[in-house]
């Protein structure tokens, strides 16, 4: 049962802690991932570090409370939301950062999305890319770029990978890992089967992949959701929200978003087919309140991602109108 917290931290469960409460806000630094602490005894370890000096002196708050020092500490994917804090709590507590190895490299060097001949090599297509292929400017492109330089820039060394089918303890309570990717190439899932929680950083976040392909992909996302819709989930907590409870509960919150996004991909299909082209043209196309400057962004996003897999598949080919990159079905 989920229980309130005695004093402003969040909620937990038996041995499943959960510290702090969402951000409202999404669009500045002082947004930060929900982290999880899993607790047996006097042993820990942690679900995603957050972002900011507010969540990181409330989580070293609740570790001395607790009396805990963790023994591992595990990043869901390479966003820094996620990962921000992850160094400054290698350094205080020594213990080892986990990720997949296909999300470690820009957790160790954000700006490695920015590098063409790096992205191109390793994600076999750059960001880019993307940027013209959504008819975002030349400035635009180099603005993100600074902002993740400046105000997004928190580089961690990762100690070591985890993939699909690995096992790691807290105690003797043990998690396995879940490869979750379409968020991110090697975003993961923690699943616990004991209490039949899973920690599944951004996978379940409404507007599907939100980030542009190559840096989030559409298929392997669809998986990743069905992957975790088909197991026992009784706990579902994820990157920014307080945890679902409650085995129907998680799975139709799981199976909603999935819909939801699935309902995105069939408007795009119509919009294409009435002659929408440009990728803003298919958002605004489409029946989703983004009024918001930034959700407005994640939906542009989320809906490149599922354009390119309609490339990969066949389905979608993408042409010129004037200066403009366009959509045609093919
Ligand atoms: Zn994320």
């Amino acid at each position: 049962m989920l229980k309130r917290l005695p004093f402003d931290l969040g909620y937990y469960l038996p041995g499943v802690f959960f510290a702090g409460k969402p951000s409202r806000r999404y669009d500045d630094v002082s947004l930060s991932a929900t982290v999880y602490v899993i607790q047996q005894g006097s042993e820990c370890g942690i679900i995603d570090a957050g972002v900011g000096m507010h969540r990181f002196r409330m989580l070293v708050r609740f570790l001395a409370a607790q009396r805990v020092t963790p023994s591992w500490i595990v990043l869901t994917h390479d966003h820094y939301d996620h990962t921000g804090n992850a160094s400054a709590l290698q350094d205080r507590y020594g213990c080892p950062v986990l990720m997949h190895a296909a999300d470690k490299p820009l957790a160790e060097q954000p700006l490695r999305a920015f590098d063409d001949d790096w992205m191109l090599g390793v994600r076999g297509a750059t960001l880019r890319d993307a940027y013209t292929q959504m008819n975002r400017s030349e400035e635009e492109y180099l603005s993100e770029q600074r902002s993740v330089a400046r105000d997004r820039y928190h580089p961690v060394a990762v100690d070591g990978t985890l993939e699909d089918g690995d096992v790691i303890e807290v105690g003797d309570m043990q998690l396995e890992v879940v490869h979750s990717p379409g968020h991110s190439p090697g975003s993961l899932s923690m699943y616990l089967p004991a209490c039949g929680a899973i920690f599944a950083g951004d996978l379940p976040m409404w507007l599907g992949p939100a980030r542009p392909h190559p840096l989030g992909h559409y298929a392997d996302w669809l998986q990743s959701l069905n992957r975790l819709v088909a197991l026992e989930v009784r706990v579902l907590g994820w990157g920014h929200a307080v945890p679902t409870v409650g085995h129907r509960r998680c799975r139709r919150f799981l199976e909603n978003t999935r819909d939801r996004v699935r309902r995105m991909e069939a408007e795009i299909v119509g919009a294409l087919n009435r002659g929408k082209c440009t990728t803003e043209e298919v958002a605004d196309s489409l029946t989703i309140d983004a009024d918001d400057p930034f959700v407005r962004r994640l939906l542009e996003d989320s809906v490149h991602t599922i354009l390119h897999t309609m490339r990969e598949e066949g389905t979608v080919k993408i042409s010129r109108r004037g200066e403009d990159i366009c959509w045609r079905a093919s």
